[in-house]
């Protein structure tokens, strides 16, 4: 195996089990290592740290799959996802929910790759040259393990430029999906379209969070802003007194009102908008519309710690937009899914939301993205969905 050496100093976030090796960290290489092989990483005195893969192209340019020397072969990856899976029946699904994550990355000590399970299909990403590599190998696997009828792959992320790869999706193993396929959540029903829906299809994370916010619904006029394919808004469904949608995407708003059907709901309950929210939320407000409970879900603002002040701009402006449609002791249910955001400054930029809409937000409950998406603490960068429910006065 070759070998990479790090700096003296360098070491210590490895030694903290921190999967990550910064180009800047290392002093020399010993061997060519190829783009996503396996090399031997080492201290400045040479002791072993792990073993990882290699990608020269990338900042981080070695993700570390073990903490000593060994091989990482079949038996390798079989371990680590029968960890995953087994991880997933103890924590996160019950017999009603037959859809989730079942790899997140480092989180599972998966550097790279994200498992996404829909009924009998896989959904693959590989995020890394290091698992694209072994991106077929995997899905093989998968398909055994787990005895789904096909792995499919949407590798189309925004991270995959840094490793220096391109967007790929297609099937990778098995049979190729259906144009939709159904799961259950939490005993809710939805169709989910792996090949063209956003993400892998559907928004896993927000699985338990739609049974919190479900439970301020009773008897409520519910606005479900940045809707997507109508999660929130049929588990809110059997409870509420009429839902709105509001997405700018023609395609969600279909499969929205198809997922409320195929749960049972009546028809007149449910109506939509089509738009930019940050448009119709100021026309509803300007029309004297007040709302029960406001959802506002939107899609991430910040990429990169960069874009963190323009994103928390855009934040504040979307939820001094919902404060504004909430009746007195309206309930706001806000999220943001920008990693860079932390719960401390997302809860700074609520205050200052409703400072300026000359609000009272009392928060009642804290969110975050569900046990399938776990948070390794020596890996906090899995952390991004973060969400609270609040009371308006
Ligand atoms: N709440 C959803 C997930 C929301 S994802 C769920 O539980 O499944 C974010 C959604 O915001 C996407 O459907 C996207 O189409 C929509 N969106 C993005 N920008 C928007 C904008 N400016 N106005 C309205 N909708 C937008």
């Amino acid at each position: 195996m070759d070998e990479v050496w790090l700096k003296r100093g360098r070491e210590r976030s490895v030694y903290n089990r921190h999967p990550w090796v910064f180009s800047g960290a290392v002093h020399h290489l010993k061997g060519e290592p190829e783009p996503g092989d396996l090399v031997a990483v080492r201290d400045a005195s040479g002791d072993t740290l792990g073993v990882g893969y290699y990608n020269p192209r990338s900042q981080i340019v070695v993700r570390l799959l073990a903490w000593e020397e060994r091989d990482i072969d079949a038996t390798f990856w079989r371990q680590r996802l029968q960890a995953a899976m087994a991880r997933r029946e103890r924590l996160a699904v019950d017999a009603s929910t037959d859809c989730y994550r079942l790899a997140y990355a480092e989180a599972d000590g998966l550097p790279g790759l994200v498992v996404d399970r829909y009924a009998d299909w896989l959904v693959l990403q590989a995020l890394t040259l290091g698992i694209d590599r072994r991106k077929q190998e995997l899905a093989v696997l998968l398909l055994e393990m787990t005895g789904a009828r096909g792995v499919y792959e949407r590798s189309d992320v925004d991270v995959r430029p840094r490793e220096g790869l391109d967007d790929v999706a297609g099937p990778l193993a098995g049979e190729p999906p259906p144009l939709a396929v159904q799961v259950r959540e939490n005993g809710l029903l939805f169709e989910v379209d792996i090949a063209q829906g956003q993400k892998t299809g559907f928004y896993l994370d927000q699985r338990v969070n739609r049974q919190r916010v479900a439970a301020y619904s009773a008897g409520a006029r519910m606005l479900n802003v940045f809707s997507y394919t109508g999660g929130f808004a049929v588990y809110a469904g059997n409870a509420a007194a009429a839902v709105t949608n509001l997405d700018s995407s023609e395609q969600a708003l279909a499969a929205a009102r198809a997922n409320w059907a195929l749960n049972g709901l009546p028809p007149e309950m449910l109506s939509e908008i089509r738009g930019d929210a940050f448009v119709e939320l100021r026309r509803l407000r300007d029309r004297g519309e007040q709302y029960d409970l406001v959802v506002l879900d939107p899609p991430k603002f910040a990429f990169s710690q960069a874009q963190v002040q323009s994103a928390a701009r855009g934040y504040k402006d979307i939820n001094m937009l919902g404060l504004r449609l909430l009746r007195p002791g309206g309930i706001l249910a806000t999220f943001s899914c920008s990693g860079a955001i932390d719960e401390g400054l997302f809860l700074k930029i609520l205050h200052g939301a409703a400072l300026d809409v000359g609000r009272e937000v009392r928060v009642l409950e804290r969110l975050a993205q569900g046990p399938d998406h776990p948070l390794l603490l020596s890996f906090p960068e899995a952390a991004y969905l973060k969400g609270v429910i609040a009371e308006v006065t």
